[in-house]
């Protein structure tokens, strides 16, 4: 028996990290958003690391907030400690990294959400999508509501079908006491998707009163502090320190000696997990040369005792996981608070999908997250946030928002997302990007404040802060290429400092460009510079724009070149079956993905410059 509930503009399916950035952005667009989720009580809830960030995907958050998301705001608002990763390598891999307080983060999105008119909450299940003409008009909870609407956007996480296994026992849940999200799977296979399995796993969980920390050595916070949002007040709060030990012989021959108590190592596991996250039990394996791996132990916030095992993810029985733990350096009388485990969960291949992240099969229908995927909150929330903007436009008939690769982290993910065949989970890299030295996460805004603005997300406030900062940027730059300084000795005195030294008057871009001189240095050699006192977020940007001058030319001459094959659109009804020279695999391959450019037919894993050049000559044609 189905009840109708009420009308709304986007439903959101889940109260992730995709989920809650999907409703805010819609509804603060304008959009009468239902957010629906298994259980309201873990909205936003971090179910493995307690952090935010790291390399590439401190990119992503902080293109988040340029964009008007929340999530850098809300990693900002709860962090425990504030760390920069690769600070002494190139600007393109630095990285901010926020260890959260868990459970603030969750309440801090809650407050978000409860404070945002226009999202209405409800804790359910949806298993089944209400579907007409091949467009979505609603979706069906458990109980038989009917809720109305002419867009859905899926973040299901890893609860769709969701089983947990932990040794050779396993159960149907989505994560570690949350039930799984049963039905909705075969709802979209009975609408034509082609569903999948993947597989992720988490470490257990320690009592911070058991563990030794004597044994192991600290890892503090950065004393300086950096955050995401591009917004001001910035908090100051409490750093807690982070402490690293290691894996032992004991702990390899207790994971060798158990092997046969492993789901994966038995076949029980179908889907295939995160390669850049493997268990400890796979690093054991696949590295059996390293006597040793490091293992961070991290707190799960400031109110807790609860510890988080970073490295040490496994699916081994929880009996061999107490001996494991305990063959750690300082965690001999560890007590275990939640073990560790493997879920295995459906996704739907992103290939379905196109770059507004509105599935090819039923218009109005979106997928963000961990369904199209990824691994990992912040390609989760970039996603959600997508597809709330695009939900939004779909209702009102404007233009989808597309991303490109070269504007963003968020664009290169959802090309590689809708474009490759994506086996394991996918995970944000640097290395993912052809543009990574232009695509920095200290420009986020100068790349992405135009388009959150434009959008109505990003307000004139923000905007105008925007705009003054960019200014800032471009006066120091001319100003510092205008400004000679003399071969004094007092220069050639701080200059020592850093193994530099100048015979004559130089301008003072030209010396920022040796790699030993930073910004601070010209303000000590430079009294006009000293008295300026602009923010580090300019004389970083200054610093990075002048001494990569060259390697940022070359990277926009790449985007340009790049761009023109952007420019060749393929119709969405072409027959590749038709198409002489070329092979029958990439026929098959174009047929299934559909590309819209031949930028992005060149992408496709299997299709040759040679197919390229065909595909040219046809659409010249
Ligand atoms: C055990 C485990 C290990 C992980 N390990 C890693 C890792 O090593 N590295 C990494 O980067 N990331 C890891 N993650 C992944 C990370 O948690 C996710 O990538 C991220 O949370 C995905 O965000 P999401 O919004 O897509 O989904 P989630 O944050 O999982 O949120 C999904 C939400 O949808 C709700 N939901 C699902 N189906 C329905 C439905 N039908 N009706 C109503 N509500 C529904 C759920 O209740 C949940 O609130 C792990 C996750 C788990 C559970």
């Amino acid at each position: 028996m189905r009840y109708l509930e009420n009308n709304f503009d986007v439903i959101v399916v889940g109260g992730g990290h995709a989920g809650c950035e999907a409703a805010i952005s819609a509804a603060r667009l304008g959009a009468k958003v239902l957010l629906c989720s298994l259980n309201l009580d873990n909205i936003a809830l971090m179910p493995c690391n307690p952090a935010v960030g790291g390399p590439a995907k401190s990119t992503l958050v902080r293109e988040i907030d340029a964009l008007g998301g929340v999530m850098g705001e809300a990693a900002d608002a709860t962090y425990v400690q504030m760390k920069i990763l690769n600070s002494s390598k190139g600007p393109a891999v630095r990285a901010l990294r926020a260890q959260s307080d868990k459970k603030e983060y969750m309440h801090y999105m809650r407050n978000i959400i409860e404070s945002t008119d226009n999202i209405y909450l409800k804790q359910c299940c949806i298993t089944d999508l209400i579907v007409k003409d091949n467009k979505i008009i609603g979706a069906i909870d458990e109980y038989g509501n009917e809720y109305k609407s002419p867009t859905v956007i899926l973040t299901t996480g890893t609860s769709l079908d969701g089983r947990i296994f932990i040794g050779l026992k396993s159960y149907r849940a989505g994560r570690l006491g949350e039930m799984p999200a049963i039905g909705l799977s075969d709802s979209l296979r009975k609408l034509g998707f082609n569903v999948k399995k993947l597989k992720t796993g988490t470490p257990c969980r320690i009592d911070k009163r058991t563990v030794d920390y004597s044994k192991m050595t600290i890892q503090p916070g950065d004393e300086k502090l950096h955050f995401y949002s591009f917004k001001p007040n910035r908090p100051i709060r409490k750093q807690v320190p982070c402490y690293l030990t290691r894996t032992t012989e004991e702990t390899h021959k207790i994971i060798k000696e158990n092997l046969d108590k492993s789901p994966m190592y038995q076949g029980l596991i179908h889907g295939v997990g995160p390669r850049y996250c493997p268990s400890i039990e796979d690093k054991i394996i696949r590295f059996a040369s390293n006597p040793s791996h490091h293992i961070f132990i991290e707190p799960e916030g400031l109110g807790t005792y609860e510890l988080y095992i970073q490295g040490f993810s496994t699916s081994l029985p929880s009996d061999v996981q107490t001996k494991m733990v305990r063959s750690l350096p300082g965690l001999e009388k560890a007590h275990i608070i939640k073990p560790a485990y493997a879920v295995e969960y459906d996704y739907i291949p992103a290939v379905q999908t196109s770059h507004s992240l509105m599935t090819k099969l039923i218009k109005g229908l979106f997928c963000a997250g961990q369904i199209n995927g990824t691994s990992g909150y912040e390609e989760a929330a970039a996603q959600g946030l997508l597809a709330g903007i695009n939900a939004f436009n779909y209702i009102n008939g404007s233009d989808m928002l597309e991303l490109s690769r070269s504007s963003s982290y968020l664009g290169t993910l959802v090309d590689d997302l809708v474009t490759k065949d994506i086996e394991e989970p996918y995970r944000m890299l640097t290395s993912r990007s052809e543009y990574r030295l232009l695509l920095r996460q200290d420009n986020a805004d100068a790349r992405l404040t135009e388009t959150g603005h434009k959008i109505g997300l990003v307000d004139d406030v923000q905007y105008n802060r925007y705009k003054e900062k960019q200014l800032c940027i471009q006066n120091e730059i001319d100003r510092l290429s205008k400004t000679k300084i003399s071969a004094s000795e007092e220069v050639n005195s701080i200059l020592a400092e850093v193994g530099e030294h100048i015979d004559r008057g130089i301008r003072l871009s030209e010396l920022i460009k040796r790699p030993n001189i930073t910004y601070d240095i010209i303000k000590r050699i430079d009294y006009e510079t000293e008295m300026r006192n602009l923010s580090e977020d300019v004389t970083d940007e200054v610093e990075v724009l002048i001494k990569y001058d060259g390697y940022l030319k070359r990277q926009e001459i790449q985007v340009e070149q790049a761009t023109k094959l952007e420019k060749y659109r393929i119709p969405d009804n072409i027959d590749y079956s038709t198409i002489n020279h070329i092979s029958t695999e990439t026929k098959e391959k174009l047929a299934k993905i559909r590309p819209k450019t031949l930028a992005q037919a060149s992408r496709i894993g299997g299709v040759k410059p040679a197919d390229i050049s065909v595909l040219m000559v046809m659409l010249s044609k």
